[in-house]
């Protein structure tokens, strides 16, 4: 049967058009301008709250889930996808890759610097890395001038590479106003066996090794006993 009258309801919440609530019918009066329109007035406006209330919903889980100062995920969202890529990989028998980045003498640029200009290079990092990275990978912000970055179905040399290519990014291009900045790398492959702290450990370990034989270059982790 085709369909033979619509009404189009503009769902609109504080003067906004959030979307458009669509009608149709088979009989051809069932829509018609002649009709009154009082309940689909009422029903758009209904509508239109439960969408706001969703937007409202998903806008806060983003929030709670996202760094404010650099705008890649935080702790707590990493923590839940870590968890969930390790599971996936299991099943797909998929390699998963694991950087620890840590900006090289950080109190250093902020001592120097001040802290907002600290804050920029925070920022700009995040940004670097962001721009090298596919869609599937994740950024997150560890804790102070600290990052890990997943990388999905990535075996190690292609994990080192990637590293490599964010190391030589940060150190490549000056930042505004506090010129050279470098950061050191520590990067694992998890190996399905060990648990998620232990991946992150053994990035860890890799990390200090490179911290301790001369910062701004990549580690590779030991593998898992
Ligand atoms: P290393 O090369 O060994 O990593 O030395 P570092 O100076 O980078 O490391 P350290 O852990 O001594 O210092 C980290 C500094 O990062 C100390 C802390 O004040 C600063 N920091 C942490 N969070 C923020 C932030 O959000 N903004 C700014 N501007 N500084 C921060
Ligand atoms: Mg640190
Ligand atoms: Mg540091």
């Amino acid at each position: 049967l085709p369909i033979c009258s619509v009404a189009f309801l503009p769902l609109v919440r504080q003067g906004q058009l959030m979307g458009c609530l669509v009608l149709g019918s088979h009989d051809p009066e069932r829509f018609s301008p002649a009709l009154s329109t009082d309940f689909l007035a009422r029903l758009a406006a209904i509508a239109g709250v439960c969408l706001e209330n969703v937007f409202n919903h998903e806008r806060l889980k983003r929030l709670g889930l996202t760094d404010a100062l650099t705008g890649v995920h935080n702790r707590r969202y990493f923590d839940q996808r870590l968890d969930e890529e390790i599971t996936r990989s299991d099943r797909q028998g998929s390699m998963l890759g694991g950087l620890f980045l840590d900006i090289d003498f950080f109190k250093r640029i902020n001592d120097t610097f001040g802290h907002d200009s600290g804050d920029v290079v925070l920022k700009n990092t995040a940004l670097r890395v962001r721009e090298l990275l596919r869609s599937s990978d994740c950024a997150a912000r560890f804790g102070g001038e600290e990052f890990i970055i997943l990388l999905k179905e990535t075996p190690v040399d292609a994990a080192m590479a990637m590293a490599e290519a964010v190391r030589a990014r940060i150190a490549g291009v000056p930042f505004d106003s506090v010129g050279h900045v470098s950061a050191s790398f520590g990067v694992a492959t998890w190996d399905h066996k060990e648990d998620s702290h232990a991946l992150i450990k053994r990035a860890d370990t890799a990390l200090y090794k490179a911290k301790s034989s001369g910062r701004n270059c990549v580690v590779q982790a030991e593998d898992a006993a």
